[in-house]
C-alpha cells in the first residue's frame, strides 16, 4: 500500500461514540488522531437510550458534562409487571447523586450526544476528523499500520483502532474469530414523540414480563418513548414495521391521537464478543469487539469502557518509543485481557435478563435472580472488575472501580487530573516516602489531609495509598512506605504513573 505519509499517531476507523471519545481522550494525552468516517453525518435516528454514571464520568473528563447534563434526564428506575401490569419486582434507582459524583443511571437520544462528542471533536486541535471516508483495507508492518479509503486516499499511522461498528472491517482484518453467547432474538423498537403530556405512562422503565410479546416501554428524555416489543420466527419484518401493525403493538399505551411515530426498525439483539482485539498494531473496540441484548443498557457504555481501556495505553507506547518490546507487548495486550472479561459480564447480565422478561412465573424467577446471600432482594447497578492485566499488587482492589468523591471546594475528585493517574494516600505514608531517596512520581498525589473526604476511599479498601488509573480503575495499593515506593517503582518502569 503507498501512503501519504504519517498522517497521525492514531487512525481510528469509525467515529460512532466509541471513536469519537477515543480521538478525544487520545486528544488528552497529546495523542493525534485522524478519524475516518463513512457517513457524512451523524445517524440521526435513536439506538442507546441509557448510560451509567461510570460513562458519565468518562464524559465528565472529556469536558461535556455540562452540555450533556442539559440533555439527558435522571432514571428513576425498572419495574417488572406481569401480563395483568401487577407489579413483581420494584428496581429503584437512588434519587440523589451517588458515588460516583452523578445520577447513576441516564436516559438519553443517541443523536444528542454524538452531537456534543462532535462539536468537541471539531474544536480539539490534536484530532482530524474526515467524514463520507470509506475504509476498504488495512494492512500493518512492524513500523507501521495503513488503511486505504474507497475514494483512493491512503493513510499510515503508528496504530488503527476499529471502532467500525457491528459490521467492522478491522475486525475481519484482525481476524473475524468470535464468541457467540446464544442469544438471538429479533425485537420491534418502536420510537414515539408524544404530541401531548402523557403522565400515566410514567417515568420508569416498564418491563412487560411474561407475556405473548414480552416487551419494554422507555421513558427517554423530552417527548420522546420507546416500546421495544419481542417479535416471534414468524413475524415479517416488512409486516411488522407497518403503521397498522405498529399501532397495535403500542396501542394499549398510546394512539395516532397521542403520538406520531418517530421510526419503527427490526433489531436482531445478538450476543457475541470478538476472541482477538489485537494484532500487533490493530485494535478493535466499542460494537466492533462486542455486541450485547439492550436490556441492560450497557452497550455503548461498554465501547466507551473501551476506549477509556485504550487510549492512555497507547499514548504512552506513541510517547514512549524506546519501551521495550515486552513492556509494549503486556500494556497494549493488557487491554483486551482486562476488558473481556468486564464485557461479557455485563453481556452474561443481559441474556439472564432477556430470559427473565421472556419467562412465565416471573416473580419467582425474578426474586431468585436478585436475591442475595442474607436472603434480601436488592437490585444495584453491576461494577464489575477487570480481568487480569497491568495491575500491580495482590491486594483484592486492584482491578475493581474507584469512586469520585466530591471534595473540599466542591469539585469533583477527577477535574483535578482529568484522564491522568492519582495517588491518594495518608499524610504519613507520604512523608515516610518522600523521606526515602527516590520519591518522585509522575502522577496527582493527592493526601487525605488535603481531601478528608477521600479517607473513606482508602478504608473501603483497607489501604493506606491507592494509584488510580487514568480510567479509574485501581492499578495498585500501599501499606507501607515499602510497599509503596515498590508500587511506584513498578508503575514507573511501565511508564504507568
Ligand atoms: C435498539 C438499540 C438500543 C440500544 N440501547 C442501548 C442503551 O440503552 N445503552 C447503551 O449503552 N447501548 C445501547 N445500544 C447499543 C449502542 O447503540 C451501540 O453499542 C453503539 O452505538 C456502538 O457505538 P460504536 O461507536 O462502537 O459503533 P457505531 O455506533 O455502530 O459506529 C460505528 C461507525 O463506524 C462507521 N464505519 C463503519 N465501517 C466503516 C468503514 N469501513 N470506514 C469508515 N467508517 C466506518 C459507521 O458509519 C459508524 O458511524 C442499543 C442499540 C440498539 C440497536
Amino acid at each position: 500500500m503507498q501512503s501519504h505519509g504519517v498522517s497521525a499517531d492514531i487512525i481510528i476507523v469509525g467515529c460512532g461514540p466509541t471513536g469519537a471519545t477515543l480521538s478525544l481522550l487520545l486528544a488528552q494525552c497529546g495523542i493525534t488522531s485522524l478519524v475516518l468516517e463513512r457517513e457524512k453525518s451523524i445517524y440521526p435516528l435513536p439506538r442507546a437510550v441509557h448510560f451509567d454514571d461510570q460513562i458519565m464520568r468518562i464524559f465528565q473528563g472529556l469536558n461535556i458534562a455540562d452540555a450533556l447534563a442539559r440533555v439527558v434526564r435522571y432514571n428513576p428506575g425498572m419495574r417488572f409487571v406481569d401480563p395483568q401490569g401487577e407489579l413483581l419486582l420494584d428496581w429503584p434507582r437512588p434519587e440523589g447523586i451517588g458515588e460516583n459524583g452523578w445520577h447513576t443511571s441516564y436516559r438519553f437520544h443517541q443523536p444528542d450526544l454524538e452531537n456534543i462528542l462532535r462539536n468537541k471533536i471539531q474544536s480539539t486541535a490534536n484530532i482530524q476528523l474526515k467524514s463520507g471516508v470509506e475504509v476498504d483495507a488495512i494492512e500493518q508492518s512492524e513500523q507501521q499500520a495503513s488503511v486505504r479509503c474507497t475514494n483512493g486516499e491512503e493513510y499510515r499511522a503508528k496504530y488503527v483502532v476499529g471502532c467500525d461498528g457491528a459490521n467492522s472491517i478491522v475486525r475481519s482484518t484482525i481476524g473475524n474469530d468470535i464468541q457467540d453467547f446464544g442469544f438471538n432474538e429479533r425485537w420491534l423498537v418502536i420510537d414515539a414523540l408524544l404530541k401531548a403530556n402523557k403522565p400515566e405512562l410514567g417515568d420508569y422503565t416498564i418491563q412487560h414480563c411474561g407475556r405473548d410479546r414480552p416487551s419494554t416501554y422507555v421513558r427517554c428524555p423530552g417527548d420522546r418513548r420507546r416500546w421495544e416489543i419481542s417479535l416471534k420466527p414468524e413475524d415479517d419484518t416488512r409486516t411488522v414495521t407497518s403503521d397498522s401493525s405498529i399501532w397495535n403493538f403500542i396501542g394499549e399505551w398510546v394512539n395516532a391521537e397521542d403520538a406520531s411515530i418517530e421510526r419503527s426498525a427490526v433489531y436482531e439483539f445478538k450476543s457475541q464478543v470478538a476472541k482477538t482485539w489485537r494484532r500487533n498494531r490493530l485494535f478493535i473496540a466499542g460494537d466492533a469487539a462486542h455486541l450485547t441484548p439492550p436490556f441492560m443498557g450497557q452497550g455503548m457504555c461498554a465501547g466507551i469502557r473501551d476506549a477509556a481501556n485504550l487510549a492512555w495505553k497507547l499514548a504512552i507506547c506513541c510517547r514512549q518509543q524506546q519501551l521495550p518490546d515486552n513492556t509494549r507487548a503486556a500494556l497494549l495486550d493488557s487491554y483486551q485481557t482486562e476488558r473481556i472479561p468486564n464485557v461479557t459480564e455485563y453481556i452474561d447480565t443481559a441474556i439472564k435478563l432477556g430470559a427473565l422478561i421472556n419467562s412465565c412465573g416471573t416473580e419467582v424467577a425474578l426474586k431468585r435472580a436478585f436475591t442475595r446471600d442474607d436472603g434480601t432482594v436488592q437490585l444495584k447497578s453491576m461494577v464489575p472488575t477487570l480481568g487480569p492485566g497491568v495491575g500491580l499488587g495482590s491486594n483484592a482492589c486492584v482491578g475493581s472501580w474507584c469512586i469520585q468523591p466530591q471534595l473540599q471546594n466542591g469539585t469533583l475528585l477527577d477535574d483535578m487530573a482529568r484522564y491522568k493517574p492519582i495517588l491518594i494516600i495518608e499524610p504519613r505514608l507520604l512523608r515516610e516516602h518522600q523521606a526515602s531517596a527516590n520519591a518522585e512520581t509522575h502522577c496527582l498525589v493527592i493526601t487525605t489531609q488535603a481531601e478528608p473526604d477521600l479517607q473513606s476511599v482508602l478504608t473501603h479498601h483497607g489501604v493506606d495509598a491507592l494509584l488510580i488509573r487514568p480510567d479509574r480503575y485501581i492499578l495498585g495499593s500501599a501499606n507501607s512506605a515499602v510497599e509503596l515506593a515498590e508500587l511506584l517503582n513498578r508503575a514507573s518502569a511501565m511508564h504507568l504513573a
